[in-house]
This record gives C-alpha cells, structure tokens and sequence, in this order.
C-alpha cells in the first residue's frame, strides 16, 4: 500500500513576553502567516518579570532573557516609551508609571495633560526597543513615530496614551485610527518588522 503523507506547513513559534493583550494583537496582527505568536500565559509563565533598567533597552532584554533563560523559549520582549520634548523626554522609559506605580492609562493622561496645560510646543514621539533572544544570540530593533499631544483625549481604540498621540503622518490619534492604520505608521510597528524580517 503506498501512502502519502502531507507536511502541513509549521509556522515557526515564538514567545512574546508581554501580558499586554492589545500589544499581542498588534503583533500577532504582524506577524500572521508568518510565525506564530506566544503570549506568556501560552507558556504558564504568570511571573512578575522585573523591569527595573533605566533605558528601553534594558528593560526588554530584561524581560527576553528572563523567558530565555527560565522558560527555554525563543523570545522577544518590547518596552515603550513616551518622549514629549517640552518636558525633556519625559516620561520616556517610565511611561508605564508616570502617574504612580497604581495608576492606570487615564491617571498617566490626566498628568500628562496637566504638565502641558500652557505649553504651546506639543511635539513627542513614541520609541519601542524590542529585545530578540534566540540562538544564544541577542538582537535589537528600534521604532519610532512622531506626533504631538492633544489638548484632551479622543478616540476609543487602541491602548496607553493612544487617545492623545496624534501621529505626524496621520494628523489622527491613535485611538481614532483601526489597528491595522496605526501598526502601519505606529513604532511597534516598525520594531516589529524588522523583526519578522530578521527572523524570516
Ligand atoms: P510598556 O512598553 O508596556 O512598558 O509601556 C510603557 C507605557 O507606554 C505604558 O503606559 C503603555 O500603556 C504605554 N504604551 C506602550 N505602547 C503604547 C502604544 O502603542 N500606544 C499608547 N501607549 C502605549
């Protein structure tokens, strides 16, 4: 009897080390058809991964090498952060706590928009470092966009400081833009696929 046997074609897999949802539908959104996407819950990874550098950098490789290194996964790791020029790139590589360690996305807003209240010059750029470990190798890739930030919040899509960044090439908020408009212009966007394509 001769048999045949069909090889489905197997996406390669990897770990994206973040427990944000709406970063891992960004990526996975990326990355369709062309490797598949873990979230650290996929991996039974439910730990507090530490993320005390004082550079993006730092702290995605943090975040990479902890997975690596506990889990035995391939992994990427991305940190963000927020540079608003009128206040000398702050709140940058603390955007995630800007407002204080309990404090969520509107708290963050709220203090943004107080700071700038009379300041004329909005300008500010979003930055993503993502951190690539594989093959006892580590990698970086850097996105950036630039924008400036609104008088007050728009939108309802998107995540973080998405309803006060309005992207230069856009003239929208992010929050006003669908996710396949904002990964187009977005930072971790352009993180991202240099990447994918790295690692195709
Ligand atoms: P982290 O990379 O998760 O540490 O993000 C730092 C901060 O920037 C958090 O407050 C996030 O909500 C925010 N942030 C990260 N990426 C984005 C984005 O694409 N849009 C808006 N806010 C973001």
């Amino acid at each position: 009897m001769v048999r045949f046997f069909f090889m489905k074609n197997q996406l390669a897999e990897i770990v994206f080390a973040t427990n944000n949802l709406h970063k891992l539908e960004e990526a996975r959104a990326l990355a369709a058809g062309k490797m598949k996407i873990l979230s650290l819950s996929d991996i039974n990874c439910h730990d507090d991964i530490p993320e005390t550098a004082d550079t993006l950098e730092g702290n995605a490789l943090i975040k990479a090498r902890w997975v690596k290194e506990k889990y035995g996964y391939d992994c990427f790791a991305d940190d963000t952060g927020l540079m608003v020029d009128a206040l000398d790139g702050a709140p940058g590589v603390y955007s995630a706590r800007f407002a204080g360690p309990q404090c969520n996305a509107n708290d963050n807003i709220a203090l943004l928009l107080e700071k700038l209240k009379e300041v004329a010059d909005r300008k500010a750029r979003f930055v993503t470092v993502i951190a690539l470990v594989k093959d006892g190798e580590e990698h970086l890739f850097t996105g950036k966009v630039e924008g400036t930030i609104a008088t007050e919040p728009h939108g309802t899509e998107g995540f973080g400081y998405d309803p006060v960044f309005i992207a230069e090439e856009s003239g929208l908020p992010f929050a006003e833009m669908s996710q396949q408009d904002k990964n187009a212009i977005s930072h971790r966007g352009r993180a991202m696929r240099q990447l994918i394509d790295f690692l195709k």
